[in-house]
């Protein structure tokens, strides 16, 4: 059965070839969906605006932060601890406007993200107990042309979380005590998507023109590193027109892109 049979659409990518760029379906059988992102506000970032399509088409979404953010914001009056629970709060409640309520938290040191051989433990633990067809997570390749995207722990939970997927989490042998003591069965995750990129890189696109709003809204929860919230509103607004433009959709529609990596 081709694309459009299962009712897929095949967009162009707008840069002329016609390479197309399949739309998301809610009917492709994925059923659960985690997210591991190194901050608190990444998800919201890079995904939120997909998130909430998917939590509308029922699919079950689970967020893994490998830290708790105590590294960001400005206030310096305010302790670490203080800011590590602030943004754990901001973080769930950006969650809870997506339609997501399983939110796990790791602890690794925020700004001293590595892909330990801990922290990719701590990821395969996640994967086998959540049991997810697809994994979205952050790039672990540096983006020269746009260095936000690129901080040293989206790298190092990028990495870390790839490793998990392949070969981790699915290797009864890989960190022995998931199985052992905690009696975690193997899992394999089907589905890799990374955050972020334009075409031609971009596997796949989810119209989030139905969720924008949500997506900004989720994104104003996280107001200890908001600034300039009007800013970034229509910052996001606007990349997310962009996408959709990039991704072929009609004008006025907005999109996410990720990069598609499947494993069988
Ligand atoms: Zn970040």
């Amino acid at each position: 059965m081709d694309a459009e049979a299962r009712g897929e659409r095949a967009l162009s990518d707008g840069d002329g070839d016609d390479a197309p760029i399949p739309l998301w379906s809610p009917e492709d059988g994925v059923r659960r969906v985690l997210v591991v992102t190194a901050h608190p506000d990444d998800v919201d970032f890079g995904s939120a605006g997909t998130v909430a399509a998917f939590t509308d088409a029922g699919l079950d979404v689970t967020y893994c932060i490998c830290t708790n953010g105590e590294a960001g914001g400005s206030d310096r009056a305010m302790t670490r601890g203080e800011m590590a629970a602030l943004r754990q709060d901001e973080q769930r409640a950006a969650a809870a406007t997506v339609g997501v309520t399983d939110v796990r938290f790791l602890g690794h040191p925020d700004g001293r993200v590595q892909p330990t051989i801990e922290l990719r433990r701590d990821i395969s633990r996640v994967i086998r107990q959540v049991r997810p067809e697809r994994v979205i997570t952050q790039s672990p390749e540096r983006n020269l042309d746009f260095i936000y995207a690129s901080h040293p722990d989206h790298l190092a939970a990028g990495e870390a979380a790839v490793d998990a997927v392949y070969p981790d989490a699915r290797n009864p042998f890989a960190h022995p005590e998931l199985l052992g003591a905690e009696g975690l069965e193997p899992w394999s995750v089907r589905e890799l998507w990374i955050m972020g990129p334009g075409a031609p890189a971009a596997g796949i696109a989810v119209e989030t023109t139905s969720t924008v709003d949500r997506k900004v809204a989720a994104l104003m929860c996280h107001k200890s590193q908001m600034p300039d919230p009007d800013g970034t509103a229509e910052r996001i607004r606007t990349w997310a027109a962009l996408a959709g433009e990039t991704a072929g959709l009609p004008a006025g529609r907005s999109a996410e892109m990720f990069r598609v990596i499947t494993i069988p």
